[in-house]
C-alpha cells in the first residue's frame, strides 16, 4: 500500500524569486497537509549528501552549487498516495515537458532551476524528512 507521506523542498530559484507562498498554497489546495516546515540553506557539502545518487551525472556539481545557491524551504507533507500525488501535483523535472497547471510548468526556470523537489519513493520520503528534521521537529 502507498504510505501517506513525502518531502518537498522549494528550491533557491524559486524561494529567491518569492514565490514560496504561491506554491505552498497550490500545496495546500491539492490536499497536502504540512507536518514539518522551515526554512533553511543547504552547504554544498550537504546539497551532495542529499542528491548523492546523482554523482556520477554530468549535471551533479553544478546541482550541488545551485541548491546552496540561496535559502530553501524545506517541508514534509501528508496525503493518501502522498509521493504519486505530489509528483504529479509539480510535473516533469523539465519545465519544457511539465504538463500545464503543475508546480513546475508555472514557477519551474530551467530543467536545473525547477522550482521544487518531490521524493520519488516512500523510502525515499522518510529518508530526506530525516534528513532535515530531527525526531523533536516531526512531533505531527
Ligand atoms: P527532484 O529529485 O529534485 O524532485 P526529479 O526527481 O524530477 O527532481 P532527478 O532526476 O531526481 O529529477 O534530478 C534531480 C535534480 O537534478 C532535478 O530536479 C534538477 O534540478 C537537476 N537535473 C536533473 N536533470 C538535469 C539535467 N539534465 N541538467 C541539469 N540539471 C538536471
Ligand atoms: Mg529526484
Amino acid at each position: 500500500m502507498a504510505g501517506n507521506r513525502t518531502f518537498t523542498m522549494i528550491k533557491p530559484d524559486a524561494f529567491e524569486a518569492g514565490n514560496s507562498g504561491a506554491i505552498l498554497k497550490m500545496i495546500e489546495e491539492a490536499g497536502f497537509k504540512i507536518v514539518a516546515m522551515k526554512a533553511t540553506r543547504l552547504t554544498p557539502e550537504l546539497a551532495g549528501k542529499f542528491y548523492e545518487v546523482h554523482q556520477e551525472r554530468p549535471f551533479y556539481a553544478d546541482l550541488c552549487k545551485y541548491m546552496s545557491s540561496g535559502p530553501i524551504i524545506a517541508a514534509i507533507l501528508e496525503k493518501d498516495n502522498a509521493v504519486e500525488d505530489f509528483r504529479a501535483l509539480i510535473g516533469a523535472t523539465n519545465p519544457a515537458n511539465a504538463a500545464e497547471g503543475t508546480i513546475r510548468k508555472i514557477f519551474a526556470k530551467s530543467i536545473e532551476a525547477n522550482a521544487v523537489h518531490g521524493s520519488d519513493s516512500d523510502e525515499n520520503a522518510a529518508i530526506e524528512g530525516n534528513f532535515y528534521f530531527s525526531q523533536l521537529e516531526r512531533v505531527l
